[in-house]
């Protein structure tokens, strides 16, 4: 069975250039002792925005580590795949993130429910989550009504699983669920549930990316309290040991964390809990390489940064169109964005650090950082150009991805020194 490492990462590659400084980064990490299992993603809305085919994924995956010689596991995730959209994802991909999301509050069958309650039933009362201190009271009605909730969503799920497992076989690739684009967050007792719902539909699951509380906007920190977030992270994590139990779900059934890029603020919590505990994680980085290149570009100065500041330009122009798809996602206060006539007059430095995420840079600006991490479709728009400037000052932008995956996000959240 293809099974995922206890650490992994989800690294996006939007347009396809940065394969090789991503697995730097990861390489960087395996020569300090920890093994960290690159895992290229890109979702469907991506593909179609850039105009890329899944398999354009699985040739840069393959080709970059073969060319580095490296000879450890790596997978191709379709990410935010569902009924619809799987399709021409299921040939290239080995890993499969099966969004549930909007399926989450419709409702299944009256017997579909009844049946599920009645498996659920034990768990009335008392939940105690073994090994831990942790423990829950539950009634039946509660357990309806998170039955109504998430039931549907676990059949599509079973769906969607068993329409890939129809063409790849059984154990040949990775199963991850998410939840995570929706308003409300799953608290403990539900991702409980959940979970028996998945094993009872006997799906595979290896990662889970529940909806935590606080927000996960693209690219930006974390915005929520993080002893919070710590808190409900420590929970949901004691509930995966004791659900892979109880249900025999796969072992090495792990959290999945989506938007994770940037969240600076509770990689520490993360870190350090994940390591009191012997667990593992999955940590979904993907829009912030493109920054990256933008970054890098700004920085080469002459007609990078010109580039650049034409995007920008271009963004604050096509804000509501751009937005639109991420609204959920992303937090922008209009007001704090630079206009365009301040940004042209701007150099490398000050555009590269306005939205380089260093925090407590007083240039950072996590307004037009939000907007940048969405405007790649201009990118897209003059492809042959961007991809030249791309080639020409590889070096500077591959150190940029490089930088980011290793310093920014390996080593704060698996604390390497
Ligand atoms: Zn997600």
């Amino acid at each position: 069975m293809k099974t995922l490492s206890k650490y992994s990462i989800g690294l996006g590659d939007r347009f396809g250039h940065q394969g090789s400084a991503q697995l730097k980064a990861i390489i960087a990490a395996s020569e300090k002792g920890i093994d960290v299992t690159p895992v290229w993603n890109k979702s469907n809305r991506e593909h179609n925005t850039i105009g890329t085919q899944p398999v354009d994924v699985r040739i840069e995956a393959d080709s970059v580590t073969k060319s580095a010689g490296f000879k450890k596991p790596y997978f191709v995730d379709a990410d935010h795949i569902n009924l619809d959209t799987v399709d021409r994802f299921i040939e290239c991909s080995d890993f499969f993130t099966i969004d549930v999301a909007s399926y989450i509050g419709m409702k299944a069958t009256e017997n579909e429910i009844i049946e599920f309650l009645s498996g659920a039933e034990k768990y009335t009362g008392e939940l105690n989550i073994a090994g831990t201190n942790l423990s829950f009271e539950t009634s039946r009605s509660q357990i309806e009504q998170i039955a109504e909730k998430y039931l549907f969503a676990s059949i599509k799920a079973r769906d969607i699983y068993r329409k890939i497992e129809k063409v790849k076989g059984n154990g040949n690739f990775v199963t991850e669920v998410s939840m995570d684009e929706v308003i409300q967050p799953q608290t403990p007792v539900e991702l409980f549930f959940i979970l028996k719902m998945l094993a009872s539909e006997n799906i595979p699951v290896q990662t889970i990316a529940p909806k935590f509380s606080g927000r996960f906007n693209k690219g930006v920190d974390y915005v929520g309290d993080p002893l919070l977030f710590a808190k409900e992270f420590e929970s949901d994590l004691s509930v995966i040991d004791y659900a892979v139990k109880e249900f025999g779900l796969p072992e090495n059934l792990k959290m999945s964390i989506h938007s994770g890029s940037d969240k600076f603020a509770i990689y520490p919590h993360i870190g350090s809990i994940i390591k009191k505990s012997d667990k593992g994680i999955h940590l979904k980085t993907a829009g912030t390489t493109w920054l990256e290149e933008v970054i890098g570009l700004a920085e080469t100065g002459g007609e990078g940064l010109d580039f650049v500041k034409e995007i920008y330009i271009k963004s604050l122009e096509k804000i509501d169109e751009l937005c639109a798809p991420y609204a959920d996602v992303i937090d922008i206060k209009i007001i704090s964005l630079p206009s365009k006539q301040d940004v042209s007059g701007w150099n490398s430095n000050k555009f590269s650090n306005s939205i380089k995420h260093i925090p407590g840079n007083p240039d950072y600006n996590p307004n037009m950082r939000q907007l940048i991490h969405v405007a790649y479709k201009l990118a897209a728009l003059r492809i042959e150009e961007y991809f030249r400037l791309l080639e020409k000052n590889e070096d500077a932008v591959s150190k940029c991805v490089f930088e980011n995956i290793y310093n920014r996000h390996i080593c704060r959240l698996l604390d390497i020194k």
